[in-house]
C-alpha cells in the first residue's frame, strides 16, 4: 500500500495512536476499539480518459471509515499525494469529527491522484464526471449512503459536475440535489458554504478565548485582538480563517506561507490583497511591502502567538516540532502534527486546539446543505416575513406605550427576519460553541489536563461507542 509517512507512522497510523490515547482513558474494551478504528471499505478505482488526443489512466479512492450513521460523508481531494492511506485517515477523522460536533453521518473521504494544474476547465470537467460515474456505479455516490463535499484541489465547480453526472445516471431519484454538498448555491447549495471551513475556524478559536483559565494555560491573555498568527495555506480555509480573524477580531497575521514561500510583516499583512496577488500571479513571490522568504516550511518556527497550519497534514513533525514557537497551535488543516509531533509539543506546554473540532464547520454547514436538499426548500423561506411582521407589531406597540418613535437601530433589528445566511451563521456559531464545552466538560480526564485532541476524540469515542451499543453490533 502506498502510505503517506509522516515520520516512522503513516498517517492513519498516526491518527489512530490519537484515538487509542482516548480510548484507553475511556477504557473502551480491545474489540470495539478495534471494530472503531477499522475503515469499513475502500474502492479503487482506475479508469482511462483521453486528454489532448492521448489517453491519460486516473487513479481515485473512496473510503468508507464508518456507517453506525448515514450517509457517510466526507471530501474529495485532487492532489498528487492522494493515495489509501491517506483517504482512510482523513475518512476515519471524519467519523470523529461528525460525532464531536453531533452531525448524523459516518465518515467517507475520497480522492484522485492528480495534479489540477495541469489540466484545463474542459479536461477536469471529463475526468471529474467519469470519476463520479465509477462511484455512483458501485454504490460510493449517493444521498442516502455516500455524499461528497469539496476538499484540496477541488470546489463548488467540481460538485456541480458531480451533482450532474448523478442526476443524468438516477434521475428517479427525487433527493438526487443531496448527492454532493458545497455545490454552488444556484444548484442547489447553501449560503455560506464556501466560507464555512474558515468560518468555523474563527468561532472555534472565539469559544477557546471566551474560556480565561484555558487562554491562561496558552500562556496568553485577553481576546483574539492583536493576537500574532502565522497562516500556512492561503486557500478555502485559511483564507477564509485569516480573512475573518483579521477583519472582525481584530487579530494581526504575521505570516503566510505558501507553495512558493513566506510572507512576513509583523504589524500584519492584508490578506485580502495577499489572496487577490495570489489569484492574479499564481504565488505570493513579490507581493509588495512584506519580507519574502524563499524557504516557507521555516516560517512555521516563528515566534508568534497562534499557528494556524491550513494546507496538508504532517506539516509539523519530529524534525521541526522542538522548534515551533507558537502558544496556541491550531489545526485548519487535517493531519497537520503528526502523533509524535503532537507528544513533544504538549511536553512543552503548547496547547493544540485538534483538527476534528476546530475545522468542523465545513462539515456542519454540509449537514445544513443536505437537509435543505431532502427538504426541497431554502431554510427562513416560510418564516422570514412573518417574523418581520410580528418585529413591526412589537415596534409598534413600544412607540404605542411610551410614546416615542423607536430607534432606528432598534427597528432595523427588530423588523427582520432571519434569512438563510443568518441561520446558517447561527447554526455553525452555536454547534462550535456547544462542542468546546463538551470537549472542556470531559477535558480533566485525559491524561494531561489540556489535551484537548484526547478530550475531543473521548467525546467522540463515547457517542460512536453509545450507537453500537444501541444498534447490537456484536464484535
Ligand atoms: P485548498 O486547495 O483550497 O487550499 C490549500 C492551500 O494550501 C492552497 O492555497 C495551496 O497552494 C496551499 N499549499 C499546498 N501545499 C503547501 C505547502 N507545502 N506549504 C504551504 N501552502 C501549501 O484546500 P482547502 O479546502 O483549504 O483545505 C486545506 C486543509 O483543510 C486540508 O487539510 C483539508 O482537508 C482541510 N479541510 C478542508 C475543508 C473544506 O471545507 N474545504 C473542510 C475541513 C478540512
Amino acid at each position: 500500500m502506498n502510505d503517506v509517512k509522516t515520520q516512522g507512522l503513516s498517517f492513519r497510523q498516526s491518527v489512530n495512536h490519537m484515538v487509542d490515547r482516548a480510548l484507553t482513558a475511556l477504557g473502551i474494551e480491545p474489540g470495539l476499539a478495534r471494530a472503531m478504528k477499522t475503515c469499513n471499505s475502500v474502492l479503487q478505482v482506475s479508469f482511462p480518459v483521453r486528454i489532448r488526443g492521448k489517453i491519460e489512466v486516473f487513479k481515485g479512492w473512496r473510503a468508507v471509515h464508518s456507517i453506525h450513521r448515514l450517509p457517510a460523508k466526507g471530501g474529495i481531494r485532487y492532489d498528487l499525494k492522494v493515495c489509501q492511506d491517506e483517504v482512510e485517515a482523513l475518512a476515519s477523522l471524519m467519523t470523529y469529527k461528525c460525532a464531536i460536533v453531533d452531525v448524523p453521518f459516518g465518515g467517507s473521504k475520497g480522492g484522485l491522484h492528480i495534479d489540477p494544474r495541469q489540466y484545463d476547465r474542459d479536461e477536469l470537467e471529463l475526468i471529474t464526471r467519469r470519476f463520479a460515474r465509477e462511484l455512483a456505479r458501485r454504490g460510493f455516490l449517493s444521498p442516502a449512503t455516500n455524499v461528497p463535499a469539496p476538499d484540496v484541489g477541488t470546489g463548488q465547480r467540481e460538485m456541480a459536475w458531480i451533482l450532474d453526472t448523478y442526476k443524468t445516471l438516477y434521475p428517479e431519484d427525487i433527493n438526487y440535489i443531496a448527492c454532493v454538498t458545497g455545490k454552488p448555491v444556484a444548484h442547489g447549495g447553501i449560503r455560506g458554504r464556501v466560507e464555512a471551513t474558515g468560518r468555523g475556524v474563527q468561532l472555534g478559536l472565539r469559544e477557546f478565548f471566551r474560556h480565561m483559565e484555558d487562554v491562561k494555560a496558552a500562556g496568553l491573555e485577553g481576546g483574539l485582538a492583536d493576537k500574532r498568527i502565522v497562516v500556512q495555506g492561503l486557500g478555502n480555509v485559511g483564507y477564509h480563517a485569516a480573512k475573518f480573524l483579521q477583519e472582525q477580531d481584530g487579530a494581526k497575521i504575521v505570516a503566510i506561507i505558501e507553495r512558493d514561500g513566506a510572507l512576513i510583516d509583523d504589524n500584519g499583512l492584508a490578506v485580502e490583497q495577499v489572496r487577490q496577488y495570489m489569484n492574479e500571479t499564481g504565488g505570493i513571490k513579490g507581493f509588495p511591502g512584506a519580507s519574502y522568504v524563499e524557504d516557507g516550511a521555516a516560517v512555521l518556527e516563528k515566534e508568534c502567538d497562534i499557528l494556524l497550519p491550513a494546507a496538508l497534514e504532517g506539516v509539523i513533525h519530529t524534525g521541526n516540532a522542538a522548534r515551533i514557537q507558537a502558544k496556541i497551535v491550531a489545526e485548519a488543516a487535517n493531519g497537520p502534527v503528526t502523533f509524535e509531533a503532537d507528544e513533544i509539543l504538549r511536553s512543552r506546554g503548547i496547547v493544540i486546539i485538534p483538527d476534528a473540532y476546530l475545522n468542523a464547520g465545513g462539515v456542519v454547514v454540509s449537514y445544513f446543505e443536505w437537509i435543505r436538499n431532502i427538504h426541497h426548500m431554502r431554510f427562513g423561506r416560510m418564516e422570514r416575513r412573518f417574523d418581520e411582521v410580528r418585529g413591526q407589531h412589537i415596534v409598534s406597540a413600544l412607540e404605542m406605550m411610551t410614546g416615542e418613535k423607536a430607534p432606528d437601530w432598534m427597528h432595523t433589528e427588530l423588523v427582520r427576519g432571519a434569512d438563510e445566511s443568518d441561520l446558517v451563521y447561527s447554526g455553525l456559531d452555536d454547534t462550535m460553541r456547544l462542542a468546546f464545552q463538551d470537549i472542556c466538560a470531559v477535558r480533566d480526564m485525559a491524561e494531561g489536563r489540556h489535551d484537548y485532541r484526547t478530550a475531543a476524540y473521548m467525546v467522540a469515542v463515547q457517542k460512536i461507542a453509545r450507537s453500537y451499543a444501541d444498534l447490537g453490533v456484536s464484535v
